[in-house]
């Protein structure tokens, strides 16, 4: 079977460079040999009630051995961040892919949002200070972070809407208000939040907001609850209501400065969107890999039959093939749109690729979970948590009618571009009638 680096695509084939073409080959054999055979020791480590809010014994066997391999922090793009390991984002890409086929993969090789995010976040705007605090630890992987930016009370989409208050008092800011889906807070290594709120409500609709960084332990504030996401608790990372009450930090926790919230946000997504995308592509794969065991196990066969012997079964598994390589041009295409320019120059490429993926995936999934029949439902393939998984990707990190809206307004920008094409043609057309002195017939040729 052809290797990860001999599969890449072969239009961005020539934008992989020979060391990445290792490390892809390294990362696909470190998930086939040592991570995904880890998922269900994991799972079984992390046990029943508050044990599970520790974390399993087995992933820190798992970090050793990524470190050894060199497999370590390789989100941090090169030309971007001198603290990473020197991958494009592209690059990357291919690598994060088979992250998604697991659980224990991203973590394990100290790539797993939101940490990620948040270091791309200090690594760019952090102060020395921050850096040295906070930055250094969760490049070595001591501790975990949290981005804490939506809120029960508002429609977070809309991050003009967030409404917790950071208010100035003296040398500190006091944090009053509440969070939800703060994902990573049930970790017992969460040692940091990185807050958006509201520091200046008269202060211009973009500049009202800031981030600060919120050491877990300051007084004030409070796990109300933990989420679920379809039934799963997500432990041990988890998804968090928190409260903050006059929660109060040091004035230098405050990131870039007041009012420079939005800045700093912009520049945490567009990379992340690009990670998450080429995750679901990954559990696309794996869910593909399950779909097709089943449709050729002999031991099973409905009405006499290999279910690949089904011609709709077929179909399906062609289908399949199709749309995950087609999504994943589309991927590849938009983290080589970063990587000529920056996240904000390539925000109609991250925007297509942020709403087709997870769509192909849960196509790709459900096809899978159908061929399992009830056994495709339950614990007993690692189908419907990864269901439930991609399909909370549609919403996290800005739903698609968010993106497919911004997507439209750009696109539709183009209308007088092209009805002055259509109409040069329908020009073109007439003058080449009256040359001829053909009768109009057929196609329209009126606008
Ligand atoms: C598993 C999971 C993990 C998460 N982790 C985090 C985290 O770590 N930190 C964090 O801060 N947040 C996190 N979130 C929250 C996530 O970022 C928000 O749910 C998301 O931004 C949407 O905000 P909202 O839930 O307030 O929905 P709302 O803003 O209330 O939107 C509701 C719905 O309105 C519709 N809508 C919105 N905008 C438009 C539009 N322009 N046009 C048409 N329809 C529209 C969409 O259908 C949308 O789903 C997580 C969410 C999930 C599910």
């Amino acid at each position: 079977m052809p290797t990860a680096s001999q599969r890449i695509p072969a239009v961005v084939r020539p934008l992989v460079s020979e060391r990445a073409r290792k490390t892809l080959d390294l990362v696909e054999k470190f998930v086939n040999e040592e991570c995904l055979p880890a998922d269900p020791v994991y799972h079984a480590q992390l046990g029943e009630g508050p044990a599970r809010w520790t974390y399993p014994p087995i992933m820190d066997d798992l970090k050793k051995k990524a470190r050894d391999l060199g497999l370590w922090n390789m989100f941090l793009a090169k030309g971007h961040y001198k603290e990473g390991a020197g991958f494009t984002n592209l690059e990357y890409g291919l690598m994060v892919e088979h992250f998604g086929r697991c659980r224990t993969a991203s973590e394990a090789t100290n790539n797993s949002a939101p940490d990620t995010g948040n270091m791309e976040v200090l690594a760019k705007y952090g102060s020395e200070a921050q850096k040295k605090r906070w930055l250094e630890p969760l490049l070595k992987g001591e501790i975990r972070s949290c981005y804490v930016m939506t809120e029960p009370g508002t429609a977070s989409s809309d991050a003009t809407n967030v409404a917790l208050s950071i208010r100035r008092d003296g040398d500190s800011y006091v944090l009053n208000g509440q969070k939800w889906w703060i994902s990573g807070a049930g970790d017992p290594r969460c040692k940091v939040y990185m807050v958006l709120g509201k520091t200046d409500p008269n202060a211009e609709k973009y500049r009202q907001q800031s981030i600060i960084i919120v050491p877990t332990d300051t007084p004030g504030i409070t796990i109300k609850r933990m989420l679920s996401v379809y039934g799963y608790d997500d432990a041990p990372h988890g998804h968090a209501h928190l409260v903050f009450k006059d929660v109060r930090v040091p004035a230098e926790n405050i990131v870039l400065g007041e009012g420079r919230g939005f800045e700093v946000m912009q520049g945490r997504m567009g990379p992340g969107r690009i990670h998450h995308a080429m995750r679901s592509i990954g559990a696309a794969e794996e869910a593909l890999n399950w779909l097709l065991t089943r449709a050729n196990a002999e031991h099973k066969k409905p009405f006499g039959k290999l279910l690949s012997q089904q011609g709709v079964i077929l179909q399906w598994i062609a289908k399949s093939r199709i749309e995950i390589d087609a999504a994943r041009l589309i991927v590849l295409n938009a983290a080589a749109a970063i990587d000529a320019g920056n996240a904000k120059q390539a925000l109609m490429e991250i925007a297509q690729a942020k709403i087709l993926v997870p769509n192909m995936a849960l196509d790709v999934i459900d096809r899978a979970v159908q061929t399992y029949g009830a056994e495709g439902v339950c614990q007993d393939t690692p189908l419907a948590y990864m269901w439930a998984q991609v399909r909370t990707v549609r919403i996290a990190d800005g739903p698609d009618e968010a993106h497919l809206e911004q997507l439209g307004r750009r696109e539709n920008k183009r209308a007088a571009e092209a009805a002055f094409l259509l109409q040069r043609q329908v020009e073109i057309t007439d003058a080449l009638f009256r040359k001829y002195g053909t009768k109009e017939s057929g196609p329209c040729s009126k606008l």
